[in-house]
């Protein structure tokens, strides 16, 4: 079964970088009738906070992607010791002793003289007493992962092709830090294993991450999943501002941005797909392919989120907005008032034109008399299946007026605005004593 996973730390807000990538995987499992893992990466115990975690799943379940499993790396550290004992048994973990300022001074060496900045392996040769040396002074090892540097390292990957790393121009990586606590890549590879993770899909900043993780799988006796790498997101000027880098859920949804829209855009940036309002994420499921994922950044703009939340927003069904309206708006009010939101949160001020009091502008004369005439009619005709159609028909005969001389009076007679919502959608709302009464009062204004 394809089983896929957000790995987040919970060090702080997802922003819509990392929204992204979980919705991506969702979609990956999804597609594939798969599980949807949600794993917190929360082995740095000072980082990680717990009210983080609470947010990480707020969020994914109000932008509809709900994990169907939850791990913690906090609950894993057995696992993480077996499996580190194992590897230093095979000899493909090492102690290492260097302090970061030796390391750094190397480095420097190594850039100066135009070599790339690889890990000379020197720990390898420290003989048993060295070390008993070292440790004696207090010096605790930090511990590297040995990369077999005969076996060339390649994997297809699902959106950059066919990838190939030469294990001699990597850094044999370092898995756990001194004071025994972990870095992130050997306890992910772990995970995957144990977790039965098919796809690991991540942005393009973990490929050389993978180089190494494909080597601690086979380390471990495991197949490596399928792996693919998505160029980042970036914004419109070319790269992601600091601004939308930290924007998250709760800063959408303030801004009144549904979580549909969300999905809409984020599913298919960066792919040859058009982005489709129509579609649910059920569908975006259905039609997700990696093969259509460009190399190219993709480009986020909050402009085009904007107007593709209006579209979205015209859309939806009453049901899925009841509890978002003010009191008293039905249905039949959502239905004519939806074409005009950009933001769910604007119905409030359109339905105050069904509810009244409505301020309308002063006219000259003639309009004045026109209204008398539009209030006596409202007044007597019988309101039939369409009102509006029927008394501006009627009117029409009556006054030899048309066009925006028939209907602009009246609009803003009965709404007080120059535009709005059908006005053969509003009327009914309104109703036959309270439109005859506005007209009324327009009349005598
Ligand atoms: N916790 C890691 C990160 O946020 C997970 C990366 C991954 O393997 O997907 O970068």
């Amino acid at each position: 079964m394809v089983t896929t996973r957000f790995a987040p730390s919970p060090t702080g807000r997802l922003h819509v970088g990392n929204i992204r990538t979980a919705l991506h995987n969702w979609l990956l499992a999804k597609q594939a009738g798969g599980r949807f893992l949600l794993r917190i990466d929360d082995t740095d115990r000072e980082r990680s906070r717990e009210e983080y975690v609470e947010a990480i799943r707020a969020d994914l379940t109000w932008l509809g992607i709900g994990p169907d499993g939850e791990e913690r790396q906090s609950a894993r550290f057995d696992a993480y010791e077996d499996a580190f004992a194992r590897l230093e048994k095979a000899g493909r973990v090492y102690p290492c002793y260097e302090t970061a300022q030796e390391l750094e001074l190397r480095r420097k060496v190594l850039l100066g003289r135009g070599l790339p900045p690889i890990y000379d392996r020197a720990a390898l040769d420290l003989t048993d007493d060295e070390k008993a040396a070292k440790e004696a002074q207090g010096i605790a090892p930090h511990w590297r992962f040995l990369l077999d540097r005969d076996a060339p390292i390649a994997w297809e990957d699902g959106i950059r092709g066919p990838q190939r790393f030469d294990p001699a121009q990597l850094s044999d990586p370092v898995v756990r830090r001194g004071d025994g606590s972990w870095l992130y890549m050997l306890p992910s590879a772990i995970d995957d294993i144990a977790m039965g993770i098919t796809d690991v899909l991540r942005g393009e900043d973990h490929v050389s991450n993978t180089a190494a993780q494909v080597q601690m799988f086979e380390a471990l006796g495991a197949q490596p999943p399928r792996f693919a790498h998505e160029a980042l997101l970036v914004g419109t000027e070319g790269k992601l501002s600091k601004r939308l880098g930290s924007t998250g859920v709760a800063d959408f949804r303030e801004s009144g941005v549904e979580p549909e829209a969300l999905v809409a855009l984020l599913a298919r940036l960066g792919t040859s797909d058009p982005v489709d309002p129509a579609l649910s994420a059920r569908e975006l499921a259905e039609q997700f392919d990696l093969a259509k994922f460009g190399r190219a950044p993709a480009r986020f703009d909050e402009a085009e989120l904007h107007r593709l939340n209006a579209a979205i927003v015209h859309r939806l069904p009453y049901d899925r907005v009841a509890h978002l309206l003010p009191e008293g708006m039905g249905a039949a009010g959502w239905d004519a008032i939806r074409p005009n939101l950009a933001h769910i949160e604007e119905a409030e001020g359109w339905w105050r034109i069904v509810t009244g009091p409505v301020e309308p502008p002063a006219c000259d004369a003639e309009t004045r008399e026109f209204l008398a005439a539009a209030a006596a009619t409202f007044d007597a005709r019988d309101w039939g299946e369409n009102p509006w159609k029927d008394l501006t028909a009627t009117l029409k005969g009556a006054t030899g007026r048309k066009g925006k001389a028939l209907f602009l009076p009246l609009r803003q007679a009965l709404t007080g605005l120059d535009h709005g919502p059908d006005m053969s959608e509003l009327l009914p709302l309104i109703g036959r004593e309270e439109a005859v009464a506005r007209l009324e009062r327009a009349a005598r204004a």
